[in-house]
């Protein structure tokens, strides 16, 4: 092996490890740590940070990637070497922009607003919450100011979590989404009858945390190298390809959280899927959010709210929870794929959940460029609220302070959310393509070659490629609404008898 090459891999091996060993001390925070141990946590957390920092922007790895460079140019654009040398050049050049007293500043501000945020929130108080908005916003300005390349604010920010996405294009997808969908809901809604007593319950939480084992494990789900606990808030997490991290929470009177589980377990078998080859290096990982969330979103509700998937699962189902015994497969299909406008996007549905993403891009972009005075948010969000879903926001709570993301200084990853549901269905097109009987194989409880497809087209590449070019290499273009309107008129004619909407 080159040299310089070598040298290179084993300083980012060591940052990644750090990295990896951040990770582990946040999953523990959210699943096994005392309350009391937070601040000593919360300087661990930024110790490890500015080390890893620290490390990642010596000089000594901008000297290597410059003597790498003829190097890299003799290897093929997309061998692991060329790949790794232009990623991690992109990365190191963008990092270097930021004074790592910024980056420390925005760190302890988002920590110090996020549980400001939690206790606004249990109040429903928007001004309680104001200040750290504001400083946020501030620390953002800066932020963008640093990168000082003529870009306009927000494509600045969408590139920390969709490289090289545009506000433009953005709208694009979401101008067609806006226009699309809005009729959809409308008669979806319209053909509802009374929401289905049946789906409260009550559902042992054992049993639900027993079952989602039951059907993770045939997504590829391995005890040997993946865990699934318990949080507040679910979410996938890993230390590793071979240690993947998943948590679930439970309520008796929902099941939530299987579909989470199958949502979480996407994510999970993305980060397991990245070729070995690259591990250790800052390609071990999913290429961007929207590719994430296009993989939880396939398993959650591709997979997971289909047709041949409760054929297969239903009578599983039924024996697990004593409440659905009377209920017809039928019945706990339409209610599982039930389009209804609501207030909170957690639990929104799979047709609605865009509208809400759709409001928070919009907001963001209108709070950093000042023409929303922060002070008016929740005022604007009751507006659009009402405007895109036709309901009342009762308070704050369920209204403008109802996400994290802001609290902690994340503007511009709403729409990556959206930009997954989107991504997932042109996918599934060419999943379905390779693969004529993949219902057949659903209903059968068979996953393995959908998963082994999704690995050698999607997991294996990590980062090697940009978001763009990954798309365009296994679509044969750039980011789509076509399919996923599609997909989501179809469903919608088969469970709310939607059939004339254009
Ligand atoms: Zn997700």
């Amino acid at each position: 092996m080159n040299e310089k090459y070598a040298e290179l891999r084993t300083r980012l091996a060591e940052v990644e490890d750090l990295r990896r060993a951040a990770h582990l001390l946040e999953w523990d925070q959210e699943t096994m740590m005392p309350p009391l141990g937070v601040s000593s946590r919360a300087e661990q957390l930024a110790s490890l940070g500015r080390i890893a920092h620290e490390r990642f922007t010596a000089s000594e790895i901008g000297r290597l990637l410059d003597e790498l460079a003829s190097f890299e140019g003799e290897m093929a654009y997309d061998s692991d070497e060329a790949s790794l040398i232009r990623v991690v050049r992109r990365d190191y050049e963008k990092a270097r922009k930021v004074p790592p007293e910024l980056h420390g500043e925005r760190a302890r501000a988002a920590s110090i607003a996020q549980p400001v945020w939690a206790e606004a929130r249990k109040r429903s108080d928007f001004s309680l919450f104001l200040p750290y908005l504001q400083k946020n916003i501030d620390l953002t300005h800066r932020y963008v100011e640093c990168m000082d390349d003529g870009r306009d604010i927000y494509d600045v920010l969408l590139d920390d979590y969709e490289q090289d996405l545009t506000t433009v294009e953005v709208n694009a997808v979401f101008d067609e989404l806006k226009r699309e969908l809005p009729p959809l809901i409308e008669a979806a809604a319209a053909s509802n009858g009374e929401e289905d007593a049946f789906m409260r319950g009550p559902f042992s939480p054992d049993a639900q945390h027993e079952f989602s084992l039951q059907v993770i494990r045939g997504f590829g789900f391995d005890p040997e190298g993946w865990r699934l606990d318990r949080s507040v808030h679910p979410f996938a997490s890993s230390a590793g390809p071979n240690d993947i991290r998943l948590t679930s929470r439970y309520a008796e009177d929902d099941l939530h959280s299987l579909f989470s589980a199958m949502h979480e377990c996407g994510h999970g078998l993305y980060e397991n899927g990245v070729d070995l080859a690259l591990d250790r290096t800052p390609l071990c990982e999913g290429v961007s959010y929207a590719f994430h969330e296009s993989q939880s979103r396939m398993w959650e509700n591709l997979v997971g709210r289909s047709r041949p998937f409760w054929r297969h699962f239903y009578p599983r189902l039924q024996q697990a929870f004593p409440a659905l015994a009377q209920v017809d497969e039928e019945a706990f299909y339409r209610a599982v794929n039930r389009v209804q406008p609501s207030l909170i996007r957690v639990d929104a549905d799979e047709v609605t959940y865009n509208l809400h993403v759709i409001l928070r891009f919009e907001l963001e972009q209108e709070m950093l460029t000042g023409k929303l005075a922060l002070a008016d948010v929740p005022e604007a969000w009751d507006a659009r609220m009402k405007e895109y879903l036709g309901i009342d926001v009762p308070d704050a709570r369920r209204g403008a302070l109802q996400d994290v993301h802001w609290s902690g200084g994340s503007f511009g990853y709403f729409s990556t959310y959206s930009l997954g549901n989107v991504v997932s269905v042109q996918l599934w097109e060419k999943v379905r393509e390779a693969m004529p009987d993949l219902d057949d194989q659903i209903e059968a409880g068979e996953f393995r070659e959908l998963r082994e497809w999704l690995r050698e087209n999607v997991h294996r590449h990590g980062r090697k490629f940009a978001p763009k070019e990954l798309l365009d290499r296994i679509v044969g273009g750039p980011i789509d609404p076509g399919p996923y309107l599609r997909y989501l008129k179809d469903k919608l004619s088969d469970t709310a008898g939607v059939g004339a909407v254009a």
